[in-house]
């Protein structure tokens, strides 16, 4: 394992503290330092960069992110038994860690101030895709954050960066690669994390866009929820519900209204939904 400060190994941490995985908490902890360190790399360059980290537990990842240089690292933790050995570390590195105990859900990102911001996690699954969602669909854009370097189950990972045709194609590919560049970086081995989840997870990064094409996100998840919502069926009738006028609509959005929602690209979801947004409010 790579020496990357003179912290105790993560194992022992986890014995000293009694942090026993729960799994209510999406607790599958990452203990070798070669894989954090290799996340925090690939978030970087950190130098000057304060990192917002989502449920840091024992800390292997956070030091990863301060090892890397990250001026400062603000990790919120909902667990309160991982908050001693985080305070170990923010004695290791003076000024440079905050802990903030709550939930990430519930986390106010004003407060963080007007420096670049990167965000880095292996996310807890039960609210992995809400969080990311929140963050994608901020009324700020460009966002808070530079990128976004997140950890996920592979499938969901394979929803984000999902495009048009592809099997994993859906709402959450849509809204992210509307307002973001994204891509799969490398999986993970279940073995790779104590304890192993059932499933292969996969590191994800999102790079916001600076203009995504003009599109009022109400009406884009609207559109996409209903397209999506009935897959198998055509345009046509699955946003029936939206509008009474709705096979004139798609038409003029530059799609056929016997296409179905998987073969119809970001661009015609946006155009599709500024149609739509614009004949609810003629
Ligand atoms: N970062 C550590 C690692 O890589 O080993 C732990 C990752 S573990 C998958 C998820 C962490 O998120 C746990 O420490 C858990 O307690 C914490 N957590 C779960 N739900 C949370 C929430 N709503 N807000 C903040 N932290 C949460």
């Amino acid at each position: 394992m790579a020496q990357i400060d003179d912290l105790p190994p993560l194992r022992e941490t986890i014995a000293t503290y009694g942090l026993d995985a729960r799994k209510s908490l999406g607790q599958n902890f990452l203990l070798d330092l070669n894989l954090t360190s290799r996340i925090a790399r690939n978030a970087g360059p950190l130098e000057n960069t304060c990192v917002l980290e989502v449920g840091p537990g024992p800390g292997g990842l956070t030091r990863a992110l301060l090892a890397e240089g990250a001026s400062k690292v603000i990790a919120i933790e909902k667990d309160r038994r991982c908050l001693p050995a985080l305070e170990e570390i923010s004695a290791h590195y003076p000024g440079r860690l905050q802990v903030i105990e709550g939930d990430a859900l519930e986390f106010d990102p004003s407060i963080l101030g007007d420096g670049p911001i990167k965000i880095a996690a292996n996310l807890p699954y039960n609210v992995g895709t809400q969080l990311l969602v929140n963050w994608i669909t901020s009324d700020r854009w460009p966002s808070f954050w530079q990128s976004l370097t997140l950890m996920f189950q592979k499938e969901v990972a394979e929803r984000i960066v999902a495009k048009v045709g592809s099997k994993a194609y859906g709402r959450l590919g849509v809204l992210a690669n509307w307002r973001c560049n994204t891509e799969i970086l490398f999986d993970l081995n279940p073995k790779a994390f104590t304890p192993p989840p059932k499933v292969v997870s996969a590191v994800v990064q999102l790079h916001p866009k600076e203009s995504p094409l003009e599109c009022n996100l109400k009406s884009l998840e609207r559109v996409t929820a209903a397209a999506f919502g009935q897959r198998r069926k055509m345009l046509r009738a699955s946003l029936k519900s939206l509008s009474k006028d709705a096979e004139a609509i798609i038409v003029e959005a530059g799609l056929k209204p016997t296409e179905r929602a998987e073969t119809v690209d970001v661009e015609g979801f946006v155009a599709l939904a500024n149609k739509f947004d614009a004949a609810m409010s003629a």
